[in-house]
C-alpha cells in the first residue's frame, strides 16, 4: 500500500492513494484523529507525493503513489525548502498568525504550474479572523493548490472551514502497528502492551512518555513524580521539553496527557488500584478540559499536583469542583 512510512491508518492511506492516482484531488483535506497517531506524518507524505514529478499523480495506480525520494523535488522537500510547499503553523502567541495567512493568500495568486501544497497544523490554532482570512482561498484556491489541514480538535474549527474540506480520519493504532513505531525509536519488549493500553494506541503519546521518563532520569524517578509531585508544581512542566514558539498552555496540556498515560501504565492489578488510577486520570482529564477553555496553566499545574498527592482521589470530589469552576 502507498505511504508505508505511515503505520496503521490503512483507510486514510487508501483514500489518499486512490484520489492521487485518479488525479481527482480535493482543494482541501482535513485530517483529524487522536494526537500522536500519525496525522502530520500522513500530511507530509501526501504533500511529498503531490510535489514529486514521479509521485504517480493521475497515473491510475494507487499502489505506486508516493514520492520517489531521490529527485530534486524530493531532496528540496526533505531539506525543508521546497518552493511549492508552505506551512501555516502556530507562532509565539500560540496562534496561527493572520499576517502569515494574508501573505500566503497573496503568494498563491502568483503561482505557476504544478502542484502547490499548504499544510496547516494544528488547524484549530487559527483564530476566527485568521480562519476567515483563509475561507475564500480554501473554497477556490486556484488550480493545483492543495490544502492539508491537520487537527486533533476539529470541534474547535469554524464550521465554515470544516465544510470546505474533505474529511480524512486517523484512528488509534493496533498493538502491532504501535509496536512497529516504537521499535523505530528503540522501545520494545514487555512494556509495549501496557503502553498501548495506557496511551489508547497513540505512539506519539507513548514516545512523549518515554521522553518524560528520560527527563526524570529513569522510570523510578518518573514514578516518584507520580507518587509525590515536586513542591513547586511548575516543575511538572519540565516533564516535556519546551517546543520553540509554543504557548505554555500547550506544553501543560501535553504534560497532562503524559501524566494520564503514566498513571494508567503503572496502575496496579487490584480493582482498588485500578479505580484510583482511573479516577486520577479522569481528574487530570477534567483539568485539561478547563485549561483548554482558558484556565491559567499555573493553576492547572497546581491542581494536577493536588490530584497526584491525594492518597485517595475519591476525596477530591469535595475540593476540586470548586477550583475547576463548576
Ligand atoms: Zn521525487
Amino acid at each position: 500500500m502507498s505511504f508505508p512510512e505511515v503505520r496503521g491508518q490503512r483507510e486514510a492511506r487508501r483514500g489518499f492513494s486512490r484520489a492521487l492516482a485518479s488525479g481527482r484531488i480535493a482543494h482541501a483535506y482535513l485530517i483529524t484523529g487522536p494526537q500522536g497517531t500519525g496525522k502530520r506524518r500522513l500530511a507530509d507524505r501526501v504533500a511529498g507525493a503531490l510535489l514529486c514529478p514521479h509521485g504517480g499523480i493521475g497515473g491510475e495506480q494507487p499502489e505506486t503513489v508516493g514520492a520517489c525520494g531521490t529527485c530534486g523535488s524530493c531532496k528540496a522537500f526533505a531539506g525543508g525548502n521546497h518552493g511549492a510547499l508552505s506551512h501555516l503553523e502556530a507562532v509565539g502567541s500560540g496562534k496561527i498568525d493572520i499576517e502569515g495567512i494574508r501573505d500566503l493568500v497573496a503568494s498563491l495568486s502568483l503561482r505557476g504550474g504544478g502542484y502547490r501544497v499548504v499544510i496547516v497544523d494544528p488547524a484549530e490554532k487559527m483564530g476566527e479572523a485568521a480562519a476567515n482570512a483563509l475561507l475564500k482561498t480554501l473554497e477556490e484556491p486556484g488550480s493545483g493548490v492543495v490544502f492539508l489541514l491537520v487537527s486533533h480538535r476539529p470541534a474547535h474549527l469554524l464550521s465554515t472551514i470544516v465544510s470546505r474540506c474533505q474529511r480524512v480520519s486517523c484512528t488509534p493504532l493496533d498493538v502491532e502497528d504501535f509496536a512497529g513505531v516504537l521499535s523505530e525509536h528503540g522501545i520494545s519488549g514487555d512494556e509495549i502492551t501496557s503502553l498501548h493500553h495506557a496511551t489508547g494506541g497513540s505512539p506519539g503519546v507513548a514516545l512523549g512518555l518515554a521522553e518524560a521518563i528520560e527527563a526524570c532520569g529513569g522510570i523510578e524517578s518518573f514514578h516518584a513524580v507520580l507518587d509525590q509531585p515536586p513542591s513547586d508544581p511548575r516543575a511538572l512542566a519540565e516533564l516535556s521539553p519546551a517546543v520553540s514558539g509554543e504557548a505554555v498552555r500547550d506544553r501543560v496540556l501535553r504534560v497532562s496527557r503524559l501524566l494520564m498515560a503514566g498513571i494508567w501504565a503503572r496502575r496496579g492489578e487490584s480493582p482498588e488500584e485500578r479505580r484510583r488510577a482511573a479516577e486520577r486520570s479522569a481528574w487530570i482529564g477534567e483539568i485539561s478540559a478547563t485549561l483548554e477553555r482558558g484556565q491559567s496553566p499555573e493553576l492547572a499545574l497546581e491542581l494536577i499536583a493536588r490530584v497526584l498527592k491525594a492518597a485517595d482521589p475519591g476525596q477530591l470530589k469535595d475540593e476540586l469542583p470548586a477550583a475547576l469552576g463548576r
